[in-house]
């Protein structure tokens, strides 16, 4: 006859395993007030959520190939794989940010103390700006983010 283990937690928070032939069993112990804790012999026992034993690790190989297994309740680290995508995902949505700006070009400082001033509406905005006028924004408090070339495809040489 199969056994069936499940773990138990009494008022008290301690866990302990019961051993039942059955489902029904395991109701019938605890409704009669059976089962009790082993360290502290409370008896309000309630059976703790074990379905969800998840297994989010990965086995990992260790260098002489042979595959280590990862503690089943640690969160895997993110794997070179996901730290690329999460990558590609920002990109994309610095991309979709870049589009979103109001292209100014050449206008860009001017623009940018503009909107600081309240003379123009307050956006975001792109453009092409000198190493200079970026630091003289940057010292006026205008920060001002960096694109790489490869995002802004208006401004490609
Ligand atoms: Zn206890």
């Amino acid at each position: 006859m199969a056994l069936k283990v499940f773990d138990l937690q009494c008022a008290h928070g301690h866990v302990f395993e019961g051993w039942f032939r059955s489902d029904d069993n395991y109701q019938e112990q605890q409704a009669q007030g059976l089962l009790s804790c082993p360290v502290c012999a409370n008896t309000e026992v309630t059976k703790q959520l074990s379905a969800p034993r998840l297994n989010i690790s990965h086995l990992k190989q260790d260098r002489s190939g042979t595959p280590v297994e990862q503690d089943k309740r640690a969160v895997a680290a993110p794997s070179e794989q996901e730290i690329a995508q999460l990558q590609a995902q920002f990109m994309q949505q610095l991309r979709g940010a870049v589009k979103a700006a109001d292209d100014v070009g050449e206008q860009f400082a001017d623009e940018a103390r503009r909107i600081r001033d309240g003379e123009a509406k307050e956006r975001s905005i792109r453009g092409v700006a000198s190493t200079e006028e970026l630091r003289e924004l940057h010292d006026e408090g205008i920060d001002v983010m960096p694109i790489p070339d490869f995002l802004d495809d208006d401004h490609l040489h």
